[in-house]
């Protein structure tokens, strides 16, 4: 047995144990516990740049960053500092700060389609307001979204999603009610003849479209050409609102987040993850007279006693003025190298695997079909991913423990770490 396998007897076995007497499943999130891997998680001490540090002392180059929010790579000491200058002074007020305004002012200057934002405290809370305020706005009911797309937990997006709903293979959830899920209606991505045919169908009662421009939770999904505009155009000629969950993609692909890449403008964004820089930050923002609905302004409702802490604004704008666009363009040049290098790999092993790519996000799929589509992502082979998620763990490299997650790259990923990774995949590839 190697020494890292070694660990899953270790400290982080008997961690794990206890935190399941007390956590669901020993977790806060399913897909941290594992599940669908068949190991114990690694339970985390520290981390530090590109690499993460479990409670055995095992450290691990580190593609999951926290799930996509740690652009600039863990603990990033400018960071760190400025939040511990912000502590100082306390950690949340419940009243207006001159933070929030700077951090808001970023972001307005930086999301194309962002006139007014308003910040909540996770991607959750960002995409469930925005559209409370679509259907507010419309006074519409139904909202389109497409299969294998996640947007978080909220009652009328748990429909047909992606993300730790597909990697644990569960149906819609139990305790949606029907009378919601009645009014989510799902067709596949990139298929803009489908979601035409449910406009011509449902169109004068379609509140909105909620994608992601880039799909990342059925691994990683570029939009083909056409499909974001297509998407534009529909709901232009229905009047009905374009939501962009950019949660992932915000900040992530582009300075300019993924509407500012593929040229396309929704009337409304939803950001998170890297908008928090490793804080629970979300937000959601679009044109004034749209986002002038909400109170105290308008009549729609959200709220938020942390809403816009001054910590986690703190982390955020942080890491945004870190991100500048040599920053974008050393993460494509990094990204490719890694693309490279996995593909090279593939090729020498023979294995099947298809990378999907958009900047920093990357996406082995170990199948030879094209993938466009939640169907098409699944044509992918469940037991190489877990075989080789367990080689790399073995060869020092955490990734995602699920096929329907891409990796993530840091800015303080070094050549060096990519070479290393590729090794280890090489090697995981091998011993299949
Ligand atoms: N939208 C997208 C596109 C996401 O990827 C996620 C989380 N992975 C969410 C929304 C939900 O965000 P959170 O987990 O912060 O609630």
């Amino acid at each position: 047995m190697s020494e890292k396998q070694v660990r899953t007897d270790s400290r982080s076995k008997e961690a794990f144990e206890r935190a399941k007497k007390v956590l669901p499943g020993g977790v806060n999130s399913p897909v941290r516990a594992f599940k669908s891997v068949g190991i114990t998680p690694l339970v985390i001490e520290r981390a530090s740049g590109s690499r993460i540090t479990d409670i055995d002392g095992q450290s691990y180059i580190d593609y999951v960053l926290s799930w996509g929010p740690l652009i600039a790579g863990h603990a990033h000491p400018e960071v760190v500092e400025a939040l511990k200058r912000t502590a100082e002074k306390g950690t949340s007020f419940g009243a207006p700060t001159e933070l929030e305004t700077e951090m808001a002012e970023l972001v307005c200057e930086r999301v194309p389609s962002v006139e007014v934002v308003r910040m909540v405290n996770s991607g959750t809370e960002a995409t469930m307001s925005a559209l409370r305020l679509a259907r507010g706005y419309t006074k519409r009911s139904k909202i389109l979204k497409f299969e294998g797309s996640y947007h978080g937990h909220a009652d009328s997006l748990l429909i047909k999603a992606g993300s730790g709903v597909a990697t644990l293979g569960l149906p819609d959830s139990p305790g949606v009610p029907e009378s919601v899920a009645a009014n989510t209606i799902a067709v596949p991505y990139n298929d803009l003849d489908s979601v035409k045919l449910a406009f011509e169908r449902f169109g004068e009662e379609i509140a909105a479209i909620i994608v992601e421009p880039v799909a990342g939770n059925m691994g990683v999904v570029p939009p083909l050409p056409g499909f974001l505009q297509g998407l534009r155009d529909v709901t232009t000629q229905y009047g009905s609102l374009l939501i962009f969950d950019e949660v992932m993609t915000g900040f992530r692909v582009h300075l300019n987040c993924a509407q500012g890449l593929y040229g396309v403008t929704p009337d409304l964004t939803c950001l998170g993850k890297v908008i928090g820089g490793g804080l629970p930050v979300g937000a959601y923002g679009g044109k004034r007279d749209i986002m002038e609905q909400i109170a105290p302004v308008g009549p729609i409702y959200q709220a938020g006693t942390l809403s816009g802490n001054p910590l986690a604004m703190t982390a955020g704008y942080t890491t945004l003025k870190l991100m500048t666009p040599q920053k974008y363009e050393q993460l494509e040049s990094l990204a490719a190298r890694l693309q490279t290098g996995l593909e090279a790999n593939a090729r020498e092993a023979g294995v099947p695997m298809t990378i999907n790519r958009v900047g920093s996000m990357v996406c082995p799929f170990f199948t030879d079909t094209k993938v466009v589509n939640y169907d098409t992502a699944r044509t992918a082979n469940g037991e190489t991913f877990r075989a080789v998620f367990r080689s790399l763990l073995d060869g020092g490299v955490n990734i995602a423990p699920s096929p329907f997650e891409g990796w993530f790259l840091s800015t303080v990923h070094t050549e060096d770490d990519i070479d290393l990774t590729i090794e280890a995949h090489r090697e995981a590839l091998r011993s299949l």
